[in-house]
């Protein structure tokens, strides 16, 4: 067999499981640097593209996958052999398509995109056998010697099937060395079973709930998208409070029913507690979940059944999407424009993005949702990429808030306050309705920034471009970017002077100070993220808020999104300015979502609610935008406004981030790679500039942005640009495709 192998090269070649054993593949590694390496595959051993394999790289062994036909670029006689297949399913074809898609157009490499879909190194060990015990039926049990404990556990077994070892000692009252025995003299046998999936199926047996006419046209719309199968992307565009949720649970419905799995990309899957709820009772069962906080072993059952195709139903932040999904049949992605789908170190993609790619690869359907979509988004839908379905009216006999604008140059607060008169007035009336309230302030902590009123120093983080921000709750003071903290001071280390530190502006949690001295006597709740950490705090809030144990809510944007509180009635926007100064790109935009987001928190049940913005600026159009409740109006301007400088979604953008720890080999670096910066017709090259965090965890950081027309091909150029220059190891080059964040 070896002599005639080696001669014909592969004696299988009909049998399609040995369809690339033509002695050499290429294998992925899941590292952050590589591409794939060649490898021999061993006499006798057969692997397919996708099948998971171990091997040695350098002095290690590896994991990684086994991505196609070699690439002969290394001598056959110098490859080095494959060491085995792992026991797992093979990753799909359409996943590895994936990587090869997101790598491509994120710039990464392919084993850093590898990474994000072998993030649970444990699922590729086979899953731990389970055994059963039952009676065997050929067994004479007279010649068996019988004590007390082995009569009962005979007994246990000839009324039952097979059981687990646990169950048997617990029912028994039995010893291990009682079932041992047993099995030793025959009398018992222990049987392998496969484990049982650790996840139901949904109950497609529930009803539909009943939709109003509008949201059954959305819904059939959407469901028939699925039943026609193939690649397409909706937008489902609804206003706050109108059933987006009810209306996409259809389409998911139908693939389902035809046995197909199904994902949903919520932006913060840890809070939605709520959301969890309402699929429980649409579909019977949990689905399985995929986020930062799941535990290990989870990750690996759900890693595992997801492969295996016995998971149907995966509702996860952005990785979510790099799951080997078996035959996956619908992409939802809830709150399309939120920008926390943009993962912003490692791998740099927007998960929407990246999902409509999934769908496209995959020949599958997506729903995107929201209520204030994102103009990239409807851009789409203008050029007919995109199919709309709209819902117009709130849910029941709920309607839209309406918008008041509160100027606080006139309106003013008292001195060291935030809450202007009218709206103490129009909460203390809340109050004494027993209705609920919330305040926003995008701001966590006590205040923003610490100010010597002696010398002026002001308080700055050691790692990074910003000020320290208060948290009093702690006595510290922290760093936002990088974590740092430090203790808070009495006396200003710049001058020596003492009680002389102020803390400057509103956080949360000097609102909190402010509106407990206001309202003694209402009972009131701080969420941020400082304090509602994950699933259960944040489901424990909702509990108390839906059960009338608060009055009155104070947060940042983690308030923001899908909350559904029928008794809160009344928003107010303590500085609805915050989201406009800085001023990148889309601060107009982001600011015009969140705060329609917030809004949209208000009169979501029987009672109309109304939304206060506080304002130093209401001829804003932003403010005027939502006042109005015209978002048609803000897009239009907004968009002729970037179409005006070629700006996303009318021209393309990415950035280069180069950052290191030595300031001088970092401006070194930017100089060299700004002087053979690409010219050409419809391309602008700003930079390099110091980003405007120039220093961030300890890094120097200098920024490029490239600005092209849309036929431009962004990832050849900077391709070919950064292939022109080499920069030390030292120095990091980060390229971000769609940037988001300009800091
Ligand atoms: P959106 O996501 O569009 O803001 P939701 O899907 O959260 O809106 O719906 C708002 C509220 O109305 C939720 O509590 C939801 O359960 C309820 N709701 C929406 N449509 C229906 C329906 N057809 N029947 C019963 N309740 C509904
Ligand atoms: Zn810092």
């Amino acid at each position: 067999m070896s002599a005639a192998k080696a001669t014909s090269g592969n004696l299988f070649a009909d049998d399609p499981a040995f369809q690339i054993t033509a002695q050499t593949i290429s294998v992925l590694p899941p590292l952050p640097l590589a591409g794939p390496y060649d490898y021999m595959v061993p006499e006798g051993l057969s692997v397919q593209p996708g099948d998971f394999v171990e091997i040695p790289l350098g002095r290690q062994t590896q994991r990684g996958v086994v991505w196609g036909d070699a690439k002969g670029d290394v001598e056959s006689s110098k490859l080095r052999e494959i060491y085995g297949v792992l026991p797992a399913e093979p990753m799909p074809d359409v996943t590895r398509k994936f990587i090869d898609w997101v790598s491509a157009y994120t710039m990464a490499p392919q084993g850093a995109v590898l990474r994000m879909a072998m993030s649970v190194p444990d699922a590729l060990e086979p899953p731990k056998p389970i055994f059963r015990f039952t009676l065997s039926t050929d067994f004479d049990p007279s010649s068996l010697r019988m004590t007390p404990p082995r009569k009962r556990v005979m007994a246990f077994l000839g009324e039952n099937p097979a059981m687990e070892q646990g169950d048997i000692l617990r029912e028994t009252g039995a010893g291990v060395s009682v079932v041992k025995g047993l099995v030793e003299a025959g009398a018992v046998r222990r049987l392998m079973v496969k484990p049982p999936s650790p996840f139901d199926l949904p109950d497609l047996s529930i009803g539909r709930p009943n939709l109003s006419d509008e949201q059954t046209i959305a819904a059939d719309a959407l469901c028939d998208r699925v039943e026609a199968g193939g690649v397409s992307c909706t937008l489902l565009d609804g206003i706050t409070g109108s059933g987006k949720t009810e209306v996409y649970f259809e389409p998911i419905r139908a693939a389902l029913a035809e046995g197909k799995q199904v994902v949903v990309l919520l932006p913060e899957i840890a809070l939605s507690a709520q959301w969890l709820q309402r699929f429980r009772d649409r579909f019977g069962v949990v689905p399985a979940l995929w986020h930062s906080e799941v535990g290990q072993a989870r990750r690996r059952d759900t890693w595992r059944s997801v492969a295996d195709g016995s998971v149907k139903l995966v509702v996860g932040a952005r990785s979510a999407l790099f799951l080997p999904y078996k035959d996956l049949g619908l992409i939802v992605v809830d709150e399309e424009h939120e920008h926390a789908f943009k993962q912003e170190d490692g791998v740099i993609y927007h998960a929407r993005d990246m999902a409509v790619a999934r769908a496209h690869l995959g020949g599958i359907p997506i729903v995107l949702a929201s209520a204030t979509p994102s103009l990239e988004t409807l851009a789409n839908v203008e050029a007919g990429r995109y199919y709309r379905v709209e819902l117009g009216n709130r849910h029941g006999a709920a309607v839209l808030p309406s918008v008041e604008v509160i100027d606080i140059r006139q309106d003013k607060p008292e001195r060291l306050r935030w809450i202007t008169p009218t709206l103490k007035k129009r909460l203390v009336e809340t109050f004494a309705n027993g209705e609920q309230a919330m305040l926003f302030l995008n701001r966590r902590g006590y205040a923003p920034l610490t100010l010597c009123r002696a010398c002026g120093h002001r308080f700055q983080c050691p790692n990074c471009t910003a000020w320290l921000v208060e948290h009093r709750a702690w006595g510290k003071l922290q760093c936002h970017h990088c974590g740092y903290q430090a203790k808070a001071p009495d006396v200003c280390p710049a001058c020596g002077a003492e009680g002389k530190l102020a803390p400057c502006g509103p956080g949360v949690e000097r609102l909190y100070e402010e509106a407990l001295e206001t309202f003694p006597n209402i009972r009131i709740e701080v969420a941020t993220s400082d304090n509602i950490m994950g699933p259960k705090a944040a489901a424990e809030l909702v509990q108390r808020v839906h059960n009338h144990e608060v009055d009155l809510l104070i947060g940042t944007q983690i308030l923001a999104k899908g909350y559904h509180f029928p008794l809160l009635t009344l928003v107010g926007v303590v500085d609805a300015d915050l989201g406009l100064a800085g001023g990148d790109l889309r601060a107009a935009e982001r600011s015009y979502q969140l705060l329609t987001q917030v809004a949209g928190r208000a009169g979501r049940g029987d009672r109309p609610g109304t939304v206060m913005l506080q304002t130093a600026d209401p001829a804003n159009r932003v403010i005027k935008a939502i006042a109005a409740g015209d978002r048609n109006a803000f897009n239009e301007v907004e968009l002729s406004q970037r179409m005006t400088h070629g700006m996303p979604p009318h021209g393309r953008l990415a950035a280069l981030i180069i950052s290191g720890k030595k300031e001088n080999e970092v401006d070194e670096a930017a100089w060299r790679i700004g002087r053979v910066a690409p010219r050409g017709d419809g391309l602008m090259v700003l930079g390099p500039a110091p980003a405007p965090l120039s220093l961030l965890r300890g890094r120097y950081r200098r920024r490029f942005l490239i600005r092209a027309d849309k036929g431009v091909k962004m990832q050849a150029l900077i391709h070919d640009w950064l292939s022109q220059v080499k920069t030390p190891g030292s120095v990091r080059v980060q390229v971000d495709i769609d940037p988001y964040s300009f800091m």
